[in-house]
């Protein structure tokens, strides 16, 4: 990790050289090494280099530390889950104390020449097997993500029959495969698991993975380039596995869909394999071409559900024992019952605590579990109630949660309660007296303005209404 942090302070971030606040960038690469190098060798080396590596520290100015990543996702990850452990690391281990604020940065371009590598593709390149890909064009078929370590139960097992039949005959038994799902109930793990067991099967049959949101991008660059003869020769004729998930961002995209019809088209007369991932069914994508839906009614759509409590443990403790985490049975049972959304939650959780217990040296009891989550579980469980809102606003805007029920009019400290008594209202639907009463026994009127007041900073202030959308997101579980 230190060699990969003193080549980004050297380079400086995103290819702008000659930076005026090159101590600030120092500073900040310092501190965040430190913060995690606890952690590295604690967790396992792909969750490692999943969460943390991506993780770009910018600056640290007055104390606070900014951190740049490319995806909006994997910062609220971050934050959500592992922030405040790291936070609370670094002043036990150092004095540190400082404040964190994030920023999306997409990565450098790393090859102007090569048309699929554009920024946000991390995770979403081209793998063909038999025309070894450019070197800047990422494999990015994640062997991890496997048949085998994949748990099958009762809300998953048709999706998993299908996916199975489709990498043991591409093209021959469901063409094209649609399957959707819910966030993070496997769908990605199931593209990559299909596309991992079809070329161990055939090592020569040419597997192009990508998003829905990379082939956009890849097309607005073959146009941009004029190198649309490659473009189309790169999905049609050089692909006999075409696995394209997150298909949804397509509705609305006319020139993509268009040129994705052809695609399409090409492939499934040629016998090729056709495989889409979707969160939502082909005719509840708005926007989506009436003749790719009938397309998608030629082949089988299968659906996947969020798995049963008994499933998820079972995920749990394959996951503990991947990631060489000692997870008891009866911490895993709490986890599986309490946090019920998706399985991406479920790894989170499992992260977390596990992070926590090695830096603190904790023992993994059901106690610390419910210690360390208490804020996720209360509010991913059931409808949280008030107390908890408090506590989770509290924590995101840095205020006690006594101020925000009390009378303080100092404005960081009533902004925070006015978003407390906006996600109140939002959220359980109380009364405006009943929930002024909460709120240390405000009148009605306090609780109507400060609903107007935030709704109307949210439409002013993009950044702010983000943070109040994923606080309520948060709390919505
Ligand atoms: P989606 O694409 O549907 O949003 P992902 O495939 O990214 O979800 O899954 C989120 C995380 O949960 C991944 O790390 C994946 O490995 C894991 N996961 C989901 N379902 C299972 C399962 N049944 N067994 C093991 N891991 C799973
Ligand atoms: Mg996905």
């Amino acid at each position: 990790m230190s060699g990969s942090l003193s080549t980004a302070v050297n380079k400086s971030v995103d290819g702008v050289s000659a930076r005026p606040d090159h101590e600030a960038e120092i500073a900040a690469v310092d501190l965040w090494t430190r913060a995690i190098e606890r952690l590295k060798g604690r967790l396992s080396r792909h969750t490692f280099q999943t969460y943390f590596e991506p993780i770009r520290p910018v600056s640290l100015e007055s104390d606070e530390l900014t951190l740049a990543h490319s995806s909006k996702f994997m910062i609220d990850w971050v934050r959500d889950n592992l922030l405040d452990v790291l936070l609370q690391d670094l002043e036990a281990q150092h004095g540190v104390r400082c404040a964190v604020k994030f920023v999306v940065r997409e990565r450098p371009f790393s090859d102007p020449e090569d048309s699929v590598s554009t920024p946000a593709q991390q995770t979403t390149a081209l793998v063909t097997s038999s025309d070894p890909p450019p070197s800047a064009r990422q494999l990015s078929i994640n062997p991890k993500y496997s048949f085998d370590s994949f748990v099958v139960g009762p809300s998953n097992q048709f999706a998993v029959a299908a996916c199975t039949a489709v990498a043991n005959a591409p093209g021959k038994s469901y063409n094209p495969l649609f399957l959707y799902g819910g966030v993070g109930l496997g769908k990605t793990h199931l593209v990559h698991a299909v596309g991992n067991h079809a070329l161990q099967k055939n090592p020569n049959s040419r597997v192009v993975y990508l998003s829905s949101e990379a082939f956009t991008n890849d097309l607005i660059h073959a146009l941009e380039l004029h190198k649309m003869p490659e473009f189309r020769a790169r999905y049609r004729e050089k692909c006999d596995i075409l696995l394209l998930d997150d298909i949804q961002f397509l509705g609305n995209k006319k020139q993509t869909m268009e040129e994705f019809f052809h695609t399409f088209n090409a492939l499934h007369e040629a016998g090729k394999q056709i495989f889409v991932t979707s969160d939502k069914l082909p005719n509840e994508i708005e926007g989506f071409e009436e003749r790719l839906r009938s397309r998608f009614q030629w082949g089988l759509i299968a659906d996947i559900q969020p798995p049963e409590v008994e499933t998820r443990v079972a995920i749990l403790k394959k996951k503990a024992s991947n990631d060489k985490i000692a997870l008891p049975d009866d911490v895993a049972l709490f986890l599986g019952t309490h946090i019920r959304s998706n399985v991406r939650e479920l790894e989170g959780c499992l992260i977390r605590l596990s992070a926590f217990a090695s830096l603190t040296g904790a023992a993994l009891t059901v106690d610390l579990a419910r210690d360390v989550l208490k804020n996720i579980l209360v509010v991913r469980g059931d409808k949280p109630d008030v107390e908890a809102i408090i506590r989770v606003v509290s924590e995101q805007m840095q205020v006690k949660p006594s101020d925000i029920k009390g009378d303080r009019r100092q404005q960081g400290i009533a902004r925070s309660r006015q978003v407390a008594m906006y996600l109140t209202r939002k959220i359980t639907g109380l009364s405006y007296p009943a929930i002024g009463e909460k709120f240390g026994g405000k009148d009605h009127s306090t609780v109507i303005n400060a609903e107007q007041r935030i709704t109307q900073i949210m439409g002013e202030e993009p950044e702010f209404r983000n943070m109040v959308e994923s606080l309520l997101r948060r709390l919505n579980g």
